[in-house]
């Protein structure tokens, strides 16, 4: 049975960008039309042409994507002609190739909101859709509140809709903008507008405020609907909108959907969904969301023991999808709670070869109990437990050694009057018989520290080029008597690659100093340093 074509529109851009602490510039606004472009998206939403400076510099420029990029602006204003109105005509202007436009559809809202007659609201979508299409482009219609609406007035929600398909709109699209709508609201909803308009024009925009934005897009899709919208990361603003990242690997992974439809997301890009996932929360200056569906640090982790041995002997056992499908990666973490074969297991995820039998297995296992005793988490701290492995198994050079290093931070007045704080680290490096000392200005310690500690490490230095530090976690953990502090950094190198490592002591600069030479030393590792 040939399969039937759903469409997948982003609108990251536009409602995305309504995200409490999201403000994108317009070069971060091109980069991510140029991911969603490669990631196989058939419409990406730019913004509003003639709204704000920033979308309207964006829609006046070549972008050079396959996808149909959509201008977003509003009907023509009540008791205005569409040629004399001009939003409309800004709009008109953009270089889109596909215009959509936003409509109200509840009777209440037309009368409460837009101050004006139901008729005049239908006049105006009708006359809106007519004039873009009179300039060739492909016609959108949102249909805000379309679902509350429905609800109290079906027949003037469906008029709306109705007024949309029948001027040549090539989509309707059925928005939940409050997003209180339930699933199975929304496919009861759904199904009554596919008997009025053909399913292939109906188009689905969830809101996640009942955190069902991405079951209510399913929802609709089962019940005709074959253009579903939504954000990456389920950007938007309250609760976000439907997840495209949680949404595409459904699609694709799921029988249901795989069966029946085909989506313009190939396999290879979905292997490629969490580093672009990763990328836009890297763009943004956001923590990725260690608990995503696909995704998130953790959807391919396992803990309890029993797990883990099974996982290793066949991982369906344990897992829905492949990691790999998605471009994650399965992890049996290290704790306290679990034993031998969670480290076998993880010994042979980052292949180092050892016997079940191995004596220095259990040693290891030991040594992992001692230290999560007093504060490591070696289950977040991947790249700590691989060298920690290594060491135990002997197989890590003494690459350098930190003789000293020295913080000062100073708080003073500055020529200017104005009171000002300095640091600045000192750090004594023996590699071999040199002895090397660098020193750095930071905006804090463990910044100055991090900048000393990298900035000459000898015959090393190569290596760590590219080295940077993309986050950093302090906890204050109450292990009996007195308080520690343990410190996380995760790094990334300049393949996009990404480790974390964690240091645990009484002092905070003396934590973070150990992680942060976890990090070299794990990099050194990865790179085939020689001794
Ligand atoms: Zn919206």
């Amino acid at each position: 049975m040939a399969r039937e074509r759903l469409y997948l529109f982003d609108t990251t851009l536009r409602d995305g960008a309504q995200t409490h602490g999201v403000d994108f510039t317009l070069a971060d606004k091109l980069a991510i039309a140029q991911m969603l472009d490669e990631l196989g998206l058939d419409y990406i939403e730019g913004g509003y042409p003639g709204a704000n400076p920033t979308d309207t510099e964006l829609f006046g420029r070549k972008r050079g994507l396959r996808a149909a990029f959509t201008a977003f602006g509003m009907t023509r204003r009540p008791g205005r002609s569409a040629s004399n109105d001009p939003g409309l005509a800004a709009l008109l202007a953009a270089e889109a190739d596909a215009v959509c436009f936003v409509a109200k559809s509840w009777d209440y809202h037309v009368r409460v909101a837009l101050e004006t007659t139901e008729e005049e609201n239908l006049a105006s979508i009708r006359d809106s859709v007519k004039a873009a299409r009179a300039t060739n482009r492909e016609v959108l219609l949102d249909c805000e509140h379309f679902f509350d609406g429905y609800k109290a007035n079906p027949d003037y929600a469906l008029a709306c809709a109705r007024a949309a398909f029948d001027e040549g709109a090539r989509w309707v699209v059925l928005c939940d903008t409050n997003g209180g709508s339930l699933p199975h609201e929304i496919e009861t909803i759904v199904a009554a507008v596919c008997k009025v308009i053909p399913g292939d024009h109906v188009g689905i925009h969830a809101h996640n405020d009942t955190e069902q934005a991405v079951a209510n897009s399913f929802a609709a899709v089962r019940a005709g609907a074959r253009q579903i919208q939504g954000t990456l990361n389920g950007l938007g603003e309250r609760c976000g909108n439907a997840n495209l990242i949680s949404i595409i690997p459904t699609l694709k992974l799921k029988k249901e959907f795989a069966a029946r439809f085909d989506i313009g997301v190939s396999d290879e890009a979905l292997r490629r969904l969490v580093h672009l996932s990763r990328a836009l929360d890297e763009r943004l200056n956001r923590a990725p969301n260690r608990h995503a569906p696909y995704v998130g640090e953790s959807a391919f982790a396992t803990k309890a023991g029993i797990h883990a041995s099974a996982i290793l002997k066949q991982p369906r056992t344990y897992e829905h999808v492949a990691p790999e499908a998605v471009g994650n990666r399965r992890k049996v973490l290290v704790s306290d709670q679990a034993g031998r074969s969670n480290v076998l297991a993880e010994l042979e995820r980052i292949g180092i070869a050892v016997d079940r039998e191995d004596e220095r297995v259990g040693r290891l296992l030991e040594i992992v109990k001692e230290r999560e005793a007093i504060g490591y988490a070696y289950e977040a701290a991947d790249a700590s437990f691989e060298l920690l492995a290594r060491r135990t198994l002997g197989t890590v050079s003494d690459y350098f050694d930190v003789i000293q290093f020295d913080v000062n931070v100073e708080q003073r007045y500055n020529a200017k009057g104005e009171r000002v704080t300095v640091t600045l680290a000192v750090v004594k490096v023996k590699i071999g018989d040199d002895v090397l000392i660098s020193a750095a200005e930071g905006n804090g310690p463990v910044n100055a520290l991090d900048l000393a500690l990298r900035k000459d490490l000898g015959k090393y230095q190569k290596y760590i080029d590219g080295l940077k530090l993309v986050d950093y976690r302090v906890r204050i953990l109450n292990t009996g008597t007195e308080a520690v502090t343990r410190v996380l950094i995760e790094s990334e190198d300049g393949s996009g690659e990404r480790w974390t490592t964690v240091g645990v002591s009484p002092n905070i600069i003396d934590a973070s100093f150990q992680a942060l030479m976890d990090s070299i030393v794990y990099k050194l590792v990865k790179s085939g340093a020689p001794a």
